[in-house]
């Protein structure tokens, strides 16, 4: 069986020439482009822009490591697009706000619809028969996948994979969290669109990365790191080990393998470049445990409530805006202003909630944190 390779090269800055250098070093390493792409192919790159935000803020793919693989690929003579659909609101405005607009418009390419899709077939998925696919990707020969290193309550960690959950436009997303509550039952969906779109390469931004309260409101950690594989599950599983997270606990990494996408057993992966052993960091804070099986779908209300992590509210952090309320896919809401006076804070009702962090992940203040109960706590050490 052939191993997959994923490259490790250290990067200190987001400095443009010293990005450009470890882009050039990781791509090197792999092989090169060439094995990748071909002159002439319309290819779409795709950051993670979950929502527009400065750089600065780690929430996004950072525009150095979009311009410097956007450069390589012009090089190798590509037919170059870019786009994302983030959790709310039109791409081109938060990809604006992310300053990926800007590093588009110096690169001269333009944004591919992630607005509008189509639907496909997949008929040899695990779970999910038919996506609604962007436009963008659907119109291009592939795609290349930048995603952020980052923490995630429902996947523990965001990479690689779940950087495709932006090919499906707009709000078809969170309807994804409704139809499959349990958090197996959405990460064997991640798998499926993967192995739908197959990224042609994956670049993952690990120079700052996003620790505690991510995907959105943690904070920014340096780990120095970029990480380049066309195997998305053994990147992923490569960027968990770094953070000392078991790549098992990872939802994605099981289905991921079953389905071939790739492998996350460190036996079957070729590491170039640095050895992971010297950028581990043992402190990085992340959820170490992993999600209870049917920890919202299968598991009555009455359980659910008491063993497991749900979102909360820190009143003193809640400007009263309303977007948790929004963006919290279930009807009725389960996070609302319950009694309809929107003079007091929203509060959640766990037993509407299935959990599926729509809310904490988009708050704009980082009011929302996942919170375990004590039951939970106990249940999670046995
Ligand atoms: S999104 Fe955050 S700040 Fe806005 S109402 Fe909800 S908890 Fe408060
Ligand atoms: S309250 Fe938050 S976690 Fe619960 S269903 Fe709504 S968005 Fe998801």
């Amino acid at each position: 069986m052939n191993k997959s390779k994923v490259a490790i090269v250290k990067c200190d800055t987001y400095d443009e020439k010293d990005v450009q250098r470890a882009v050039e070093a990781g791509l090197d390493l792999l092989g090169g482009l060439a094995l990748f792409v071909k002159p002439g192919e319309k290819i779409v790159m795709k950051p993670n822009v979950l929502v527009g935000s400065k750089p600065e803020k780690c929430v996004t793919t950072h525009p150095a490591v979009f311009k410097a693989v956007g450069r390589l690929l012009q090089g190798a003579g590509v037919n170059l697009y870019y786009g994302d659909s983030p959790s709310f609101g039109r791409p081109g405005f938060n990809l604006k706000r992310a300053r990926l607009k800007q590093a588009g418009d110096e690169l001269g390419i333009e944004l591919a619809d992630f607005d509008k899709g189509r639907a496909v077939s997949h008929s040899d998925s695990l779970l999910i028969k038919s996506f609604v696919i962007a436009n963008g990707v659907l119109d291009s020969d592939g795609i290349v996948s930048l995603p952020k290193l980052k923490t995630h309550p429902l996947t523990r960690f965001t990479g690689a994979v779940k950087n495709q959950f932006g090919c499906i436009p707009g709000f078809l997303k969170s309807q994804y969290h409704v139809k499959l509550p349990d958090p197996y039952d959405f990460a064997t969906m991640l798998v499926d669109l993967n192995t739908l779109i197959r990224p042609r390469l994956c670049v993952m931004d690990g120079v700052i990365a996003m620790e505690g309260n991510g995907p959105r409101s943690g904070r920014p950690r340096k780990m120095n790191v970029l990480l380049f594989s066309s195997d998305p599950i053994a990147l992923d599983s490569t960027a968990c080990r770094i953070i000392d997270l078991a790549p098992e606990i990872v939802t994605t990494s099981e289905p991921g393998e079953k389905a071939g996408l790739g492998t996350y057993h460190s036996e079957n992966i070729e590491i170039l470049g640095e050895e992971i052993e010297s950028l581990v960091a043992h402190d990085f804070d992340v959820i170490r445990r992993a999600p209870m099986p049917g920890s919202a779908g299968r598991l009555s209300t009455f359980i659910k409530n008491r063993i497991c992590e749900r979102p909360r509210i820190d009143k003193a952090k809640c400007t009263n805006c309303g977007t948790c309320v929004k963006m919290c896919p279930v009807d009725p809401k389960a996070v609302d202003w319950h009694g309809g006076d929107k003079s007091k804070l929203p509060t959640h009702d766990y037993d509407r909630c299935i959990r599926c962090y729509c809310c904490q992940e988009t708050c704009p203040e980082g009011a929302i944190s996942v919170e375990t109960p004590l039951l939970g706590k106990i249940y999670s050490r046995i």
